[in-house]
């Protein structure tokens, strides 16, 4: 039988049979708020879910029984490790969209993108070895890097994205000190959590660098379609093919559920990947797989995306708008696409410390120490746009507000009346 400790965590008896790496794996912050956050009355600006609502169920519904019909018996079979074919032809229209062409044979179907970055971290980490990322970085990679053993160094990252000068100081400081540059881990359309874009004279200057460095760049684009207004500059991947390693994702464009991803890798990694790929699942799921290769025959698809891109522009507007309105002092990214909006707080206030107070107020956000792999962040925090209604964004941040003020009042009364900590 299994005991309760007083906290509700299960007693573990096999602490002694664990590998070294399962102290890697940590409940992350997003995470442990789901729970709280999926509560009606808790407006949650937290979690980076997209509004499936807007899908058209129908046309998904009228794919999945022509899909049957015609290939239902191999969309309940187990199918090859590196992908549908039929479905990787339309990846390469997909990708085909941010200006990269490719080849059907260096696309690898995975479980999400996140099982993408999870298979690369296992072909190319070994401990110690380090991982340049943005500051902050997308918090499910810097889970998959810590898993792996990895060192994350940040590299300063401002309104234009990652700063070329601070990287290239940052790799001739960790050469000279003997450390081992596995790859840049880069999110550079509407990053998450920044929103931040990377500009294009940037994507330049990082793919030449990486170049004579022999650096590999992981570029994961899940929410480049997602533009509101000009389209981003083109995929780091389509200047240069040996050293970019490119994510895609079906997960925002379409829906998370179907969990499938892409990779698009130069051959010899590809060749690698498939193996790791079967290795670690079979086969990507046939079924979500043909579903969606059914659906994109059938819908127009590029439409959907419109659809979405006029949802989250809605949503992003009423974030900034009421962010203008409630919070005028703070400083905040101005997103042109994706999910998300990074905010800095007030001198002193810590974003993670503040988190309960918030809740009970009823709002939920995701402290920026989730997207740090150094322990900073405390004074930022990430707000999520995509799911909550725009009335109920504006809410969220008129109630986020009122706590942000109130901590920032109590912390200015704590240093006029005691001249602070000393
Ligand atoms: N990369 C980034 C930057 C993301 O934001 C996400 C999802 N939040 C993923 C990868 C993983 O997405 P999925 O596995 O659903 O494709």
């Amino acid at each position: 039988m299994t005991e309760k400790t007083p906290q509700g965590n299960n007693f573990d008896n096999w602490l002694d049979s664990y590998a070294a790496r399962a102290n890697t794996l940590s409940v992350s912050e997003v995470r442990a708020l789901f729970a709280v956050v999926s509560r009606p009355e808790v407006v949650s600006l937290a979690g980076g879910m997209p509004y499936v609502s807007a899908l058209p169920k129908e046309l998904l519904e009228s794919s999945y029984e022509s899909m049957m019909a015609s290939r239902g018996n191999l969309a309940l079979q187990y199918g090859g490790g590196q992908g549908d074919l039929q479905l990787r032809e339309q990846i390469r229209e997909l990708m085909a969209l941010e200006g990269i062409s490719s080849s059907v044979e260096d696309i690898v179907v995975t479980t999400g993108s996140q099982q993408g970055l999870d298979l690369l971290g296992g072909l190319f980490l070994d401990e110690g070895d380090v991982v340049l990322a943005e500051s902050p970085s997308y918090v499910g990679a810097l889970g998959i890097f810590r898993h792996y053993e990895a060192h994350v160094e940040h590299v300063h990252t401002d309104d234009e994205g990652m700063d070329p000068d601070a990287m290239q100081e940052a790799i001739t400081r960790l050469k000279a000190a003997g450390r081992k540059i596995k790859f840049l881990y880069l999110v550079p359309n509407f990053g998450n959590p920044s929103g931040v874009t990377l500009t294009e004279e940037r994507r330049h200057r990082i793919v030449e660098i990486c170049r004579r460095e022999h650096i590999l760049i992981l570029e994961d684009n899940p929410y480049g379609l997602l533009y509101f207004a000009n389209k981003p500059p083109v995929a780091l991947r389509s200047y240069e093919d040996d050293c970019v390693i490119y994510l895609g994702s079906f997960s925002k464009i379409l829906a998370p559920g179907f969990r499938v991803g892409y990779v698009l890798a130069p051959p010899a990694i590809r060749d690698k990947l498939v193996l790791a790929n079967e290795s670690a699942i079979l086969s990507p799921s046939s079924f979500s797989q043909m579903l969606i290769s059914e659906y994109m025959a059938k819908a127009d698809w590029q439409g959907q995306i419109d659809t979405f891109r006029g949802v989250y522009r809605e949503r992003r507007d009423a974030a900034l708008d009421a962010m203008r309105e409630y919070l005028p002092g703070l400083k905040t990214t101005r997103p042109d696409g994706g999910f998300y909006l990074w905010v800095t707080l007030p001198d002193g206030v810590d974003s993670k410390a503040m988190l309960p107070l918030a809740v009970k107020e009823l709002v939920a956000y995701t402290p920026g120490t989730a997207f740090f792999a150094n322990g900073t962040g405390q004074s930022n925090l990430r707000i999520s746009f995509c799911y909550p209604t725009p009335d109920n964004i504006k809410l969220g941040i008129k109630r986020l507000a009122s706590v942000i003020n109130l901590q920032s009042e109590l912390l200015e009364t704590f240093v006029s009346k005691t001249g602070g900590v000393k």
